[in-house]
Formats: structure tokens, sequence, C-alpha cells
């Protein structure tokens, strides 16, 4: 039953061949069983997955029909969710239970899904190896001396593994969609806007999105199905309509318009992950696709504005854990000066305090004109090369990654060197539009993805032309050996 994708799971509880219960307790056993190998959960959440499995079987009983009604799911740990722990991997938060359920969570949860857990991930999202998590890192199920990408390690390792059909993610800078790949999963980064953050909790608000990840283009379309919509509590909601995503998986690609471009095919990459995205593009052109190349000139300034802009949001949306309202607080503190230091410096792991210092330096006066605003005017550029890109094609075909998954604790000694893996991801982030990586092939026994994006909204786009490559290739439905 845990080979099955979200899909299958939909036909099998239609057809009554288990029920959301049996499910349910099956892929409990299998988590309580391999997790130990890969620690992908923070919290497994049993009660409250019986409870809601026999809810949703109940509710098909009544006659309630529903892609999701009974589906299990997990949950990364920073959406919010009541009467559970929500620790966004920090020690700040270990022990905090949210008053109140995300939006996304909400969502979900009224179209019937059944939570097994909050997945790990690395600290309050910051990281690209899920390798910064107060719990421990979490093991590729690929290969587990390799990482699974980040911050949505846990979600994409418990996919991949088969501990659970699909899992929700947030991407700030590549965090769904990086994981994806280095795992052998579909993962879409919607449009900014398109999901609710309510409930969110935020590391870098202008470009934080929720989304899913899944074994195939048709799941993530599922998912991010009953994700999307305008959301009153969340200012920058978006009141567009959520067109039915599943409906236009089959649309034909004949006279679709594909761009490469020619920055993202410099020394940096990996010649196989090149190849791959050659391979790719061959296949969509056997679909009818036609592909050209294409410039985006400011790509390379992408990283460094990326990484003044995400630090400078932290450094404020961080500064409310001060061990004063809630989250961690130090051992009797001598006065209130000792209370903020102590509690933050004990509460937050190096990288959360490195990017804390990054941001509030670059806001303080005197270098927020250098800098903070010098990375915003590059973030126009970089949309600004994405608007005229799209004016000559419909989609952009690259790679989601410059290299497959690295070993564990490769790149700790170097912070930056795990920041230069972020090159094809963060621009996505930073003009806002919506992003896909789907499997592509694999080197040396490690996935490797390829990433779409597209215009605002249109990731029913994307799922389409993910979902058509998905039916001539089988990329996607190979698993993990020992998984
Ligand atoms: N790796 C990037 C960072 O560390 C992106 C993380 C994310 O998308 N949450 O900021």
């Amino acid at each position: 039953m845990h080979e099955l994708t979200l899909a299958q799971v939909a036909k099998g509880l239609a057809d009554k061949a288990f029920s959301s219960e049996e499910l349910a307790q099956t892929l409990l056993a299998r988590i309580a069983q391999r997790d130990g190998e890969l620690n992908s959960f923070i919290t497994v959440t049993p009660e409250l997955a019986l409870a809601q499995a026999r809810a949703a079987d109940q509710r098909r009983a009544a006659g309630e029909t529903g892609a999701l009604l009974g589906a299990p799911i997990a949950h990364k740990d920073l959406f919010c969710t009541e009467g559970v722990l929500t620790t966004c991997a920090s020690r700040m938060l270990a022990n905090f239970q949210a008053p109140y359920n995300a939006t996304v969570v909400e969502k979900l949860a009224a179209a019937g899904t059944v939570t097994l857990g909050k997945a790990n991930m690395d600290e309050f999202a910051m990281g690209s190896a899920n390798e910064n998590s107060h719990f421990g890192p979490v093991r590729n199920p690929w290969h587990t001396e390799h990482v699974p990408g980040g911050s949505s390690g846990g979600s994409a390792a418990a996919v991949a593994a088969r501990l659970v059909p699909a899992a929700t993610g947030t991407d700030t800078g590549g965090s769904i969609r990086q994981p994806a790949a280095f795992t052998n999963l579909t993962g879409l980064k919607p449009t900014y806007g398109r999901v609710s953050r309510w409930g969110m909790i935020a590391y870098a608000s202008s470009l934080d999105q929720g989304g899913p990840l899944a074994r195939s283009a048709e799941d993530c379309a599922l998912l991010l199905q009953a994700m999307a919509g305008f959301d009153p509590k969340d200012s920058t909601s978006i009141d567009e309509p959520v067109p039915d995503y599943s409906a236009s998986l089959n649309a034909p690609l004949e006279g679709l318009r594909i761009g490469l471009p020619k920055e993202y095919f410099g020394a940096g990459l990996d010649p196989r992950l090149g190849d791959a995205v050659q391979a790719a593009a061959d296949e969509l052109r056997k679909l009818g696709a036609q592909v050209r190349e294409i410039s985006l000139p400011n790509l390379g300034h992408a990283i460094p504005a990326y990484y003044v802009i995400a630090p400078a949001e932290a450094s404020s949306n961080l500064s409310r854990f001060d061990g004063v309202r809630f989250g961690y607080r130090c051992e009797s503190p001598v006065d209130l000066t000792d209370l903020y230091k102590r509690s933050r410096g004990e509460g937050f792991g190096t990288e959360v305090q490195r990017r804390i210092m990054v941001g509030t330096y670059a806001l303080s006066a005197g270098y927020y004109d250098a800098y903070y605003i010098k990375a915003q005017q590059i973030r126009r550029l970089i949309k600004n090369d994405f608007m005229a890109a799209f004016k000559e094609v419909d989609v952009i075909l690259g790679p989601t990654t410059p290299n497959p998954a690295w070993k564990l604790g490769a790149k700790n000694a170097d912070p930056t060197a795990a920041y230069l893996e972020d090159f094809y991801t963060i621009t996505a982030n930073m003009a806002g539009l919506p992003g896909l990586s789907m499997p592509a092939g694999f080197v040396d026994g490690l996935p490797v993805g390829v990433q779409l994006l597209a215009p605002y909204f249109q990731e029913g786009r994307l799922l389409n032309i993910a979902h058509r490559y998905q039916q001539v290739t089988d990329w996607h439905s190979r698993s993990p050996e020992g998984f």
C-alpha cells in the first residue's frame, strides 16, 4: 500500500479497496519501522492521523467524494498545527504548540487529508541540505550518506522513501524544488500570493511560498488544488480564481515555446546535469514543443542579492523570538538584556544567527543604501529579464541544481558553497514566478531534476508540461533501493 501515489490512493479509497484508517495504520507502522534511518519526521501524529482517517471514512460512507478525502500527507514543520508541536526545527520553538492552524493546514484538512506528522527541515527554512535542524540532519533515501536537499528535506525524504504519498513544503529560494530534485520528486513553488502564508512561520516574507512535494505532477495538481486560493488573512494573497489543475494535465504541447537561457550552461554546472536538461528538451520537442535559446543577462547577480534580501527580512521576522512572549527562554536571566541575549543565543542555531547578523548589518544606517537598496534594484532587473524572456517563450527550462546531492557534511565548513547551489532556483522567488522541478535522470545513482519556470499564475501550464513529460518517461516512477 505504501507504493501508491496520491492519485492511486484516491482511486483505492473510492473503489473501497482499503479504508483511510487501514492506509494510515500501514504508513504509521512503516514510519515507525523505517524513519530511524532517515530522520524525516520531527513529530509523528498517530492519534490525530487515526482520528482524521476515521472521520474521512465516515464522510465517504455518507456519500462524500473528493480526491484527497482520506489521503495521508505530512506537513513541513513550519506550518502551524493546532494541538501539535510546530518547531520550525529550532530549539527556539522546540516546545511550541500553535494555538491555530495555518490556512494551508485548514484547507487540506477540509479536503479530508490525514496528517501523519510534521516533517524535519532546516531551522527556520534556512539551508539547502537539511543539516541545519536542531533535531539532526535528514538522510537521502537514494543514498543515506547524502543530503536530501533543503530546507524541505524531511518532506522530500519521507515522500521519496514511500513513508507518505505527498507532503507540503515551502520555498523561499528553492526549498521545494531543490529537495524534489535531490530525491526524485516533483515539487512546485506557486506564484507568490497563490497559496496563503497565514500560519506559515515567516523566513523572508516577500519570497516565502508554500507548495506541494509529491511523486508526480498529477499528485502535485491534487494537492495544489486544495492549497491554493485567496485568503483575507494574508495581505499578499491574491484574489484570482483557482483553475482546475487536474483538468488541464493532458493539454497538448504542440507549439509550446520553451526557452533555454544561455547563462544557465556555464562553468558552475556539472555537465551531466546539463545533458539531462538537453535530453528533457528533446523529449518535449517530440511532444510538439519548440526549443530556443534565450538570455537572462542579470542572472549572475541573483545569489548576492538574494543573500542580502532574505537575511534582511529574516532579521526582522525573527526579532519576535525574544524569550519573552513565546519560545525558548534561558535559565535565570540577570536582567532584560541578558534574557534577550541568552535566549536568542541559546535558542537559535549557527546558520540562523549568521543570517540575523548579515540581515541586521544590511539594514543598518549607512549600509541600507549600499546593500539592501542595491539588492532590491537587482531584484527588479531580474524580474525585468523574465518579463522580456516571456515575450519570446512560454516557459523556461533549465537545471534545478548545479550538482546532484552532496555528501552529509561536505559543505558545512563553507556556508557560501551551499549558497551557490541555489543559483537556478532563487530567481523565481525574487520575481515571484511559479517554478516546478521534475525528475529527469540519474548520475552516480543520485536523482537529477530539471526546472520549468512560467509566467505568473501558470501553475496549470507547468503541471501540464510535467505530466505530459511523465507519461513518456519513467524517471519519476523509480524508487530508491531498500525503500
Ligand atoms: N537555500 C536557500 C536559503 O537557505 C533557500 C531556502 C528556502 O527556500 N527556504 O535561504
